[in-house]
């Protein structure tokens, strides 16, 4: 410890400065105690001794004198004799020298009363024996150089005794201060390294009271417990934060799916004892992506929390809400009695999910798909609780597919055809990925008509896949496929750009003014890319875009009208025409169709069909073709299959017509031939004059 820490600590200690002043105060004291008698008779001793030698020669001299010779006897007495009076027994004053005293009496047994005295001098009486008789002395006797000499050694057994006890204190002050602050010190080198160290174990704080000169170290002492204890809090709110984060999801604060495992493993054991029975419910949104990427990913994440909360908020404490990740949720239902319990859940479940949902002043509709798997009813592994929790949830995933599969929107218990069906449905998606890395597919045309010229207007572009083992895979089956997987992105761009380009050479090889319609999956719709892929697919076919019209589903367009109109703008404005495919199946709102650049309305082929039969559906193609009229859009007839259909329409004043009577979908080289053989021409080059009444039989491919 360096002197300048220890003059430090020596002024933080009043205890040791205190003790020094009490050491410092004793031995003062105790040197005292010895010292002032010794020096006193010291100074006593050689008073007496001056004195003695004074009488001595004083007696010597009044032995050896007369009485007459007393006077002169001056050269005698020492000069340490300041004043002398000699009286003879009768009082006679014999002689005197010096100072004389004041004499008042002498007592007849030789005492004599000295009244006043002089500084460095004593008065004394002394008998002495003279020749004749014996004579009282009273002599004052100057002692002023035994007093000198007594003080100067006081003065130096003082000084002596000063050093002393300073050094003393000195000494009792550092030795102190040691003695009180390293105790101190001591613990605070332990609360640093038990801190360094990172146990738990935090000492008490000190007390003391507040006169105590350990304040300021107790102070800093209690201050480092304080600092430690509070470490030792955040390190425990840390570590229960990990924990918490390493079980939780922090978008929803549900279970993650750690934690769903550990409780999924839990029920298990539990149900094994044969006391319980449970569900488990996969929960997915539904069209979550195109919630991502048409509102961002700040509202997908919102949503996600509030499904969450719905569905947590819905089931019973014992139950477990957990999320899996992205958009999917798993719920434990325990003491399930049976299916229907199950399905009810399910149902509520949906209720809550597909409540409207408020953000930034939309208010957002959204569903979700539900697959169930129960126990007992849905297990075979009983014997390996890890097996069989792998089989609970792998079931209740098939039956989540299934629910997908089918159209959304609705939950489905677990049975066991569905897994052949899903299996099935991977398969043909591992087959659609090498169909697409092969070029397994083929785009077909089929052929539209003015109803009232029957002059060839354009054709639809339909995707074809020839499976190399099960033949012709309707796009039906496929295109959905490729959606989810979206795969379809890959292959739209494939058909749009074969599309573009055979039109185009078609149309250099004299069909001038036909055009080409191609599907757009809503999927691609949303996807934010389409309009520079349809701006390449144009530019490298050369065709041009009034040629070309986009076929967007009723359904698609109706999804989120808002963000469609803005899309649907961009596109028109680039100088292609938009059509509504399957109009009437969709539940447009007039409202929005109104808003929507659109040039044509495809009623769907459902309503053509029966259009003989069924009074319904002839209202509904009025109404449509009344719709088409008044926001001035072409009403294109899909699924035209006779004379009859086809005269209905002519009179009810549609525009175009599409289906099996004017020809199937053909591949490009069929559909050469058949628009050589087309008696009524390509619009615009075809005098209606010149056309024959009756149609030749459809010639489109068989394979349909
Ligand atoms: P869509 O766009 O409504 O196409 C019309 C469907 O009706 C076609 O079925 C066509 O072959 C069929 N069709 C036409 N006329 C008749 C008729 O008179 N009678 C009957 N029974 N059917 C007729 P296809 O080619 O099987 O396509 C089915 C659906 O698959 C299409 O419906 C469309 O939604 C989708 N699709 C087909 N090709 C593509 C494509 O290239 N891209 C996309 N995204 N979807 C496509
Ligand atoms: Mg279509
Ligand atoms: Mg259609």
């Amino acid at each position: 410890m360096g002197f300048s820490k220890l003059t430090a600590l020596i002024s933080q200690s009043k205890t040791a400065r205190d003790l020094s002043l009490l050491v410092l105060l004793v031995l003062l004291a105790s040197q005292m105690v010895f010292l002032v008698p010794s020096l006193w008779s010291q100074h006593q001793a050689e008073g007496a001794a001056l004195q003695r030698v004074q009488k001595s020669q004083l007696q010597a001299a009044v032995r050896n004198l007369d009485a007459k010779s007393l006077a002169s006897a001056e050269g005698l007495i020492s000069n340490e004799l300041t004043g002398l009076t000699l009286t003879d027994i009768n009082g006679k004053l014999l002689v005197s020298k010096g100072e004389v005293p004041e004499l008042v009496e002498i007592y007849p047994q030789g005492g004599a009363e000295v009244r006043s005295n002089k500084a460095g001098t004593v008065d004394t009486v002394w008998r002495l024996q003279g020749a004749d008789s014996a004579l009282w002395a009273l002599v004052r006797l100057d002692n002023s150089s035994v007093s000198k000499r007594t003080m100067s050694r006081t003065l130096s057994y003082l000084l002596i005794a000063m050093l002393i006890s300073i050094s003393g204190a000195i000494v009792a002050l550092f030795t102190a201060a040691r003695f009180y602050i390293n105790p101190l010190n001591n613990l605070v080198k332990m609360l640093r390294e038990s801190r360094e160290a990172s146990e738990g174990n935090i000492p008490d704080p000190i007390e003391y009271s507040e006169t105590e000169d350990i304040d300021p170290l107790a102070d800093e002492f209690n201050s480092l417990i304080e600092a430690q204890k509070k470490a030792a809090r955040q390190v425990k709110v840390k570590q229960q934060y990990l924990e918490f984060a390493a079980h939780h999801d922090p978008l929803t604060h549900l279970p993650n799916r750690l934690m769903f495992e550990d409780a999924l493993k839990v029920t298990i054991a539990e149900a094994m004892t044969g006391e319980l029975n449970f569900a488990v419910f996969l929960v997915d949104l539904d069209n979550f992506k195109f919630f991502n990427d048409q509102y961002g990913h700040l509202v997908g994440d919102k949503m996600v929390a509030e499904v969450g909360n719905r569905l947590r908020s819905m089931m019973r404490d014992q139950d477990l809400v957990a999320r899996l990740d992205g958009d999917e949720f798993v719920v434990i239902q325990k003491d399930v009695d049976n299916r229907a319990a199950a399905k009810e859940v399910a149902q509520r479940l949906m209720g809550v999910a597909t409540q409207p949902y408020e953000y930034r002043g939309f208010t957002l509709k959204a569903s979700v798909s539900v697959g169930i798997s129960c126990y007992p009813q849905d297990v075979n592994s009983f014997e390996d609780a890890d097996a069989m929790g792998e089989e609970i949830v792998n079931n209740a995933s098939v039956a989540l597919q299934e629910s997908k599969s089918n159209g959304k929107n609705q939950y489905q218990l677990f049975n066991e055809s569905m897994r052949s069906r899903l299996t099935a449905r991977i398969r043909l998606e591992q087959d659609l990925k090498l169909a697409l890395q092969e070029g397994q597919f083929e785009v077909y045309f089929q052929p539209k008509i003015n109803i009232n010229t029957r002059a060839i207007t354009g054709s639809e572009a339909l995707v074809r896949w020839k499976h190399p083992t099960n033949g012709y895979i309707s796009p039906e089956i496929f295109v959905p496929v490729a959606e989810e997987a979206g795969m379809i992105i890959e292959l739209g761009e494939w058909i749009l750009r074969t599309a573009c380009k055979a039109t185009y050479e078609l149309q250099q090889s004299g069909y001038a003014g036909l055009n080409v319609a191609v599907n757009i999956s809503a999927v691609q719709f949303t996807d934010g890319n389409l309009l520079p892929l349809v701006n390449k697919a144009l530019k490298d076919s050369k065709l041009n875009p009034e040629y070309l019209e986009l076929e967007i589903t009723e359904s698609a367009v109706m999804h989120d009208p808002e963000e469609v109109i803005h899309s649907l703008h961009q596109l028109s404005e680039f100088g292609m025409s938009l059509a509504i495919d399957d109009f009437g199946t969709g539940y447009s709102s007039l409202a929005y169709l109104k808003r929507f650049p659109v040039n044509t309305l495809k009623i769907d082929r459902a309503f053509i069909t029966d259009i003989s039969s069924d009074n319904d559906d002839v209202a509904i193609v009025e109404a449509v073709l009344g719709l088409g009229k008044h926001f001035n859009m072409k009403v294109v007839a899909e699924g035209v299959e006779d004379e009859e259909q086809l005269q209905f329409l002519k009179a009810q004043g549609c525009d175009i017509a599409q289906g099996f009577y004017i020809s199937k979908p053909m591949n490009v080289i069929a559909y050469r031939e058949w628009l050589e053989r087309w008696p009524y021409g390509v619009e615009g080059t075809t005098r209606l004059e010149d056309a024959p009444t009756q149609l030749p039989k459809a010639s489109g491919s068989d394979f349909l």
